[in-house]
């Protein structure tokens, strides 16, 4: 049986210490030992994959995307939340099925190259589904479900039907389902999905208390969501009571905040939100340059971390980020807290780290499997190069990884044990070919795109006039 030798200057099993002079050795798809080079590879017949000076450790965990929407890269022009969702509705609608596969591919490529290793990703096509099949990624698929009013049971029907056909066909992507928002998704329709994610025994995802407006719709009924995106949709829905409360007090009052979900963002969150999410055993799905980027505000990580509750990160979609790099995120999030809540104790490039893999891993279920360097584990690493002037000197790797590392850093991607990108080759997508694809559909996309309102771009600040 051929056994595999990895070996960088330090190895970061996460569960304990770094290494420095370390080692993993791997057969077929899991990790057999993780230690000091020398003892690992004293009597081994082992094929070696010599790092260098680089960081191995697990790879990255992304717990929010939307590979399917990779191409509208860099098309907010600044907007606020409401302006951006309907923008990005009307540039959907000029996509087709095969464009949607198109740009999840792309993403996922973007992921091999940032040393994602495993993404919670949220599709309303399916798309990233067979993306990440097909790049050799680990994942859950959250299939989307909208409806704010008709029969949920009709909203439901067409996602089961894609919920069954998907569902155990590939070892490494799972389904789960996706209630979308509480102002996309009605009361009906959250306990029609809450009652099949039980009989299907599948992970629920929802985008929770992401906005002020989405606050706004819950309180009072009032706001941007009722008065131009419902209307946007065309979605016959007049006479809507609003719950009168929280996003996150509505959800639990209808009995659908339980283990099993992820809510992501959870910005908008009272004390008293956060207390519910961790009685619930709710995981939070923590984005926070999606956040920034769209005006939403910054959520109360140290409260989340104080109250128990398992977080991971996420980059939202490149349409709300403009890059999927989890490293970058990283960074972002841990400074951003430090700027809003000064230097003080809980957080630290240790904490951040393990949130972006061991903690991604246990907010999707899949700890048993990735998260860290031990052995049983499945054989999913990254590598991090420090040879960079931007990496060099490097005296602590935790430190180094938050502050100084960045995507194209990465040298090495593996999942199952199989080498998926090094060295900047990516071996399970062929890349060319796809960057050639997402130019022409970028070329199409900006001349179909309808012309914004009036009244919209009076909402987008100041325009940048880079766009036609
Ligand atoms: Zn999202």
């Amino acid at each position: 049986m051929v056994v595999l030798l990895l070996t960088a200057r330090w190895v970061l099993p996460i569960t304990a210490p770094p290494i420095e002079d370390g080692a993993v050795l791997v057969q077929k798809d899991q990790i057999l030992a993780v230690g000091k080079r020398k003892e690992l590879s004293a009597g081994k017949d082992a094929k070696c994959i010599n790092l260098g000076d680089a960081i191995l450790m697990p790879g990255l965990v992304n717990v929010h995307s939307h590979l399917e929407l990779t191409v509208l890269r860099g098309t907010s022009r600044g907007q606020s939340f409401v302006p951006w969702l309907i923008s990005l509705v009307a540039r959907s609608r000029c996509m087709t099925e095969e464009d949607f596969q198109v740009s999840a591919t792309w993403g996922a490529v973007e992921a091999l190259r940032a040393g994602v290793t495993c993404l919670a990703d949220t599709t309303r096509t399916g798309a990233s589904f067979h993306a990440l099949h097909q790049a050799g990624l680990r994942g859950i698929t959250y299939l989307e479900v909208f409806g704010m009013h008709g029969d949920p049971a009709a909203a439901v029907s067409p996602v089961l039907a894609r919920l069954k056909n998907l569902k155990g066909s590939s070892t490494r992507v799972s389904i789960g389902i996706s209630p979308h928002s509480p102002y996309t998704a009605s009361g009906p329709l959250f306990l029609v999905v809450d009652e099949m994610a039980r009989q299907e025994r599948i992970p629920v995802a929802v985008h929770l208390a992401e906005a002020p407006a989405e606050s706004e719709l819950m309180l009072s009924g009032t706001g941007e969501i009722r008065s131009r995106f419902w209307p946007y949709l065309d979605w016959p829905v007049h006479d809507w009571q609003p719950p009168a409360t929280s996003p996150v007090k509505y959800l639990d009052r209808l009995g659908v905040l339980r283990p099993g979900t992820m809510a992501v963002h959870c910005v908008q969150v009272s004390d008293d939100d956060v207390a519910i999410l961790a009685q619930r055993g709710v995981a939070v799905a923590h984005c926070p340059v999606s956040n920034a980027y769209l005006g939403n505000g910054v959520a109360p990580l140290k409260r989340f971390l104080s109250a128990g509750i398992p977080v991971g990160l996420g980059t939202d979609s490149a349409a709300s980020n403009d890059t999927i790099d989890l490293l970058g995120e990283i960074k972002f999030g841990f400074l951003l807290q430090k700027a809003v809540h000064g230097c003080s104790e809980g957080l630290t490039p240790a904490r951040m780290v393990y949130m972006a893999t061991l903690g991604g891993a246990q907010v999707l279920g899949l700890s048993d499997l990735v998260g860290s360097l031990e052995p049983g584990k499945k054989a999913d690493l990254t590598a991090v190069q420090l040879t960079q002037v931007h990496t060099t000197p490097c005296y602590d790797p935790y430190v180094t990884l938050v502050h100084s590392a960045r995507a194209d850093d990465v040298v090495l991607t593996m999942v199952d044990g199989k080498v998926l990108y090094h060295n900047g080759m990516v071996f399970s997508v062929p890349e060319s070919g796809y960057r050639k694809k997402v130019e022409e559909l970028s070329v199409r996309l900006k001349k179909n795109h309808p012309a914004p309102t009036a009244k919209s771009q009076s909402l987008e600040g100041t325009k940048t006039g880079t766009e036609k």
